[in-house]
């Protein structure tokens, strides 16, 4: 099962701040950060991009303002996390440095992974670190998402990045290390080593926030596992505690497993492919649907007519030359610069709109071929 983990393209890894920060005096762990950055190091050199969603903001800063133990109000978590994450970004930026590796610090609010126009701004910011090499640490924004705007808990988060990104693997790195079948210390309590579906009878298994100090339970992670799963990628909860937690996992640790059914790159299509189009229509050429049919993107310079209302971001159907619809995509133009650009070269779109956009009208990765034999 570790194969999961060893062969995983792309990995989102969660850290806990009862993993990160000394409950005690409020520091940061660092003897054990930089063994997770030793393996982060492994992952990256066995060929996988590595994306850190790292809580401890609230915990570290809490104790920099002097704010007394017990619940903190909104106002007080969030003042914490604006001290906390400095230090926090820090250390990791301290951590990955010395294994030479540059950090990169996201802080994400809801609706830059909920919101699909934001989401392709955040997802190109990401990728772009990944592509230079860097490693994103990415945090919820706490100091300015508000209760009702919030992911709430790093689990919920860690599982948009993993669907936003198309990750095919996220690591929940906890103080417990699986599901249980009850509470872990309830007589008769049988652990869990794989999960193929959140049934009613999985949702029940899981109990109360276990630790004092973050805010995810095993609710949260089973939440995040559907996310995950639905996205196409495996999840696994696993005890982050002790030094090299991923070695750890990879010579054969405890662990429980959420398997996905499909992979990433299916459910994105099957998300596409099912969402709703909103009547946006872009007509294109015959060799621009050739090109389609070879899993290439849509550039402008085969687009012959655009019709419809839509925003950067919204599901379009794209129609071949005999008005039938050949496939499905996210455009990455609003349909005022999407109707200046048709049937241009993508070196001219920065003269017609007047800024750089992407060269393509619809990246390949967001597009789905309609099958055209039903
Ligand atoms: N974003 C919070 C922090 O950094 C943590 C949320 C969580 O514990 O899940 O302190």
């Amino acid at each position: 099962m570790t194969a999961r983990l060893k062969s995983a393209r792309r990995v989102v890894i969660k850290v806990g701040s009862v993993l990160l920060v000394d409950q005690a005096s409020g520091a940061v762990k660092r003897d054990w950060l930089a063994s997770l950055a030793d393996d982060i190091a492994d992952l990256r050199k066995g060929g996988a991009d590595v994306l850190i969603v790292s809580s401890g903001a609230i915990a570290i800063g809490r104790r920099l303002l002097g704010l007394k133990s017990g619940a903190l109000k909104l106002e007080q978590k969030q003042a914490a996390a604006a001290a906390g994450q400095i230090s926090l970004a820090q250390a990791w930026s301290a951590a990955l440095g010395d294994e030479g590796m540059t950090t990169g610090q996201v802080l994400l609010t809801l609706t830059d992974t909920e919101v699909r126009r934001r989401y392709l701004n955040a997802r190109a910011t990401l990728n772009t670190l990944l592509r230079q090499g860097a490693v994103p640490v990415i945090n919820e924004n706490d100091t300015v998402a508000t209760s009702e705007i919030r992911y709430g808990d790093n689990d919920r988060l860690a599982a948009r990045v993993t669907s936003m990104m198309s990750a095919d693997c996220l690591v929940l790195l906890s103080d417990v290390d699986g599901l249980y079948t009850a509470a872990p210390d309830q007589p008769g309590a049988e652990f869990v080593a794989q999960v193929d579906q959140i049934t009613p009878d999985i949702v029940a298994m899981a109990g109360k926030p276990g630790s004092e100090i973050g805010s995810g339970g095993m609710i949260t992670k089973l939440e995040a596992a559907r996310i995950a799963m639905d996205a196409g990628a495996n999840m696994m909860i696993a005890p982050g505690a002790p030094l090299h937690p991923l070695r750890q996992v990879l010579k054969g640790g405890r662990c429980t497993w959420f398997a996905a059914a499909r992979s990433p790159a299916a459910a994105r299509k099957r998300w596409i492919a099912g969402s709703l189009v909103p009547g946006g229509k872009l007509h294109v050429d015959a060799g621009a649907q050739a090109a389609l049919g070879q899993g290439k993107s849509l550039l402008p310079a085969g687009v012959t007519g655009v019709e419809g209302q839509f925003m950067r971001g919204d599901t379009v159907s794209i129609i071949g030359p005999d008005g039938v619809e050949v496939a499905r995509g996210l455009i990455a133009y609003d349909c005022a610069d999407a109707a200046k650009i048709a049937g241009q070269h993508s070196r001219e779109i920065a003269a017609l709109i007047g800024f750089t956009g992407r060269n393509e009208m619809i990246h390949r990765d967001d597009l789905v071929v309609m099958d055209r034999n039903g």
